[in-house]
């Protein structure tokens, strides 16, 4: 490979800027790599300044592999790259009191401008191995590729999940055993199916150490029988994954329209099928919904059983992100975790974009997080693309600013303060989100449209003729934008 050794560290790095900014999107590269600045570059070792440990952490965890191929790619193999953590000399972990620091960093924090030394070879087990390995291959040889970190621990049960959650269980348990064969979890994207799939075969490792499980997203499978035929090695592939005890193969959809792959797929699926082994499949539709492909493959799709994951009710939402925080060690205002879950209700990969912008930007800023901080993110990421002010929120708000328990809107009672309080949330709903009156009246105590429109007149007079109970409206109305 051509060195560019005439380049110092600023041509450096926007080179590797040019080449990062091509593989992630726009929303992670503002909030990740922007702020980063080249220090120098030294005998082959690249220094850039982060502008927190939380920056460093973040990159680490996240885009270590795409900045070692990009570094190996414009220094050369020799490259390395090191960090240095901007801290001014009176910052500490008192500017961010309300994030816990993992240990290993706290030493580090003691000293403005620490220089973390990484060694960009370390993080091996991150890349993807190609699993397809051809003739001679020894059983134990293959990689499985699951995620230890996307376990049944870290998997949040709730309404929305749990059959899914529990048929995986038993599956684990006894891969291929049970009536659940193949197991095929559908939902919309970022509900849950990739972390399940994986949780399955993390769990079948540790109770069944012998057997063999592969993790495959369907692209990956793709490209390999397309490299088979290519290569005239069509037998090896179908060869490889006839020793699969536990096969799961994730966004079958990607399959649509592919005949020559779904041939092969079904090949694989009918040996191991007949084998008594284990598949778990994942797809964005139900089998019955799925289009693009072969009927008998469909037909074997339902053989076993098909869940699906819903979008999961604020409960779990908030018990999602309590566990995420946990789990990083953070210490969350309980404000602000209800404050998240709350305005971000459309699937669970939304909800972690939101904790990380806003946990970048408290680390930016070296200021705490609070609901204020969470709403201006979230307003700023969110809103503009998927959040809509929910008629839950508008509940909360109207019966906090009342001090009445949110249930009492769904009751029957008839008290003069309650009917008020309901059709306060009815009045809101109605200017504030798209719903339907049907479905603002269904969510306010099971009410029908007329209710909701009656509602509506009744609070719409009051705000003519009464100017406390207009200046009140006004309030909770501020209060809901917020
Ligand atoms: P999908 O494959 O359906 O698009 P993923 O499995 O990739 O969704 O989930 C998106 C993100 O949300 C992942 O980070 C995953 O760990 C997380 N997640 C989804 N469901 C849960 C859950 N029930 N508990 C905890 N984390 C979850
Ligand atoms: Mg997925």
């Amino acid at each position: 490979m051509e060195r560019k050794e005439i380049l110092d560290h600023v041509g450096v790095w926007n080179n590797c800027l040019q080449i990062i900014k091509d593989n992630i999107s726009p929303r992670s590269f503002q909030t990740w790599f922007e702020p980063i600045m080249p220090l120098k570059l030294e005998d082959n070792i690249l220094t850039i300044q982060v502008p927190t440990h939380f920056f460093y952490e973040y990159i680490e965890e996240h885009f270590i592999s795409l900045i070692k191929k990009t570094i190996r790619k414009e220094i050369g193999s020799k490259g390395k790259l090191e960090y240095s953590i901007k801290m001014d000399n009176n910052s500490g972990v008192s500017h961010n009191s309300s994030i816990k620091m993992p240990t290993a960093y706290k030493n580090a924090i003691k000293n403005p401008d620490v220089t973390m030394p990484i060694d960009i070879n370390k993080n091996k087990t991150r890349e993807i191995p190609n699993p397809f390995i051809i003739p001679g291959l020894k059983k134990i040889n293959i990689q499985s590729q699951l995620i230890d970190t996307l376990n049944f621990d870290n998997f949040v049960e709730g309404d929305c999940n749990r059959l899914a959650r529990s048929a995986g269980y038993a599956v684990a348990q006894n891969p291929g055993k049970t009536a659940f064969n193949p197991l095929f979890l559908y939902s919309n994207v970022g509900l849950g199916k990739t972390h399940l799939a994986h949780a399955i075969g993390v769990q079948v490792k540790e109770e069944h150490p012998e057997k063999i499980v592969l993790y495959i997203n369907s692209e990956q499978f793709i490209q390999q029988f397309i490299d088979s035929i290519k290569n005239g090695n069509y037998n090896d592939f179908i060869h490889f994954y006839q020793m699969i005890d536990v096969l799961i193969i994730d966004d079958i959809h990607f399959l649509a329209g592919k005949e020559k792959t779904q041939d092969a797929f079904f090949h694989i699926f009918n040996h191991l099928h007949q084998k008594g082994r284990q598949l778990i499949i994942t797809s964005d539709k139900s089998p019955v919904d799925m289009v693009g492909f072969e009927q008998r493959l469909l037909s074997r799709f339902k053989w076993g059983l098909a869940a699906d994951l819903q979008v999961p009710d604020l409960e779990t939402r908030m018990a999602i992100l309590r566990k995420r925080f946990y789990n990083d060690g953070i210490e969350m205002p309980d404000d602000v975790v209800e404050y998240i879950a709350y305005n971000v209700s459309t699937n669970v990969r939304e909800l972690y974009g939101a904790i990380t912008s806003i946990m970048a930007q408290a680390s930016l800023n070296k200021k705490p997080i609070t609901t204020a901080l969470a709403k201006q993110m979230i307003d700023k990421y969110v809103k503009s693309t998927t959040r809509e002010i929910s008629i839950d929120y508008i509940q909360k708000i109207v019966c906090d600013y009342f001090g009445i328990p949110v249930e009492q809107i769904a009751s029957k009672t008839r008290k003069r303060e309650i009917v008020q309080v309901r059709q306060l949330s009815m009045y809101f709903a109605k200017k504030m989100t798209n719903h339907s009156l049907a479905t603002i009246g269904h969510h306010c105590g099971k009410k029908d449209h007329a209710t909701v429109l009656h509602a509506c007149r009744t609070i719409n007079n009051l705000i003519d003729t009464d100017p406390k109970f207009r200046a009140n409206v006004e309030e909770i109305h501020k209060k809901i934008q917020i």
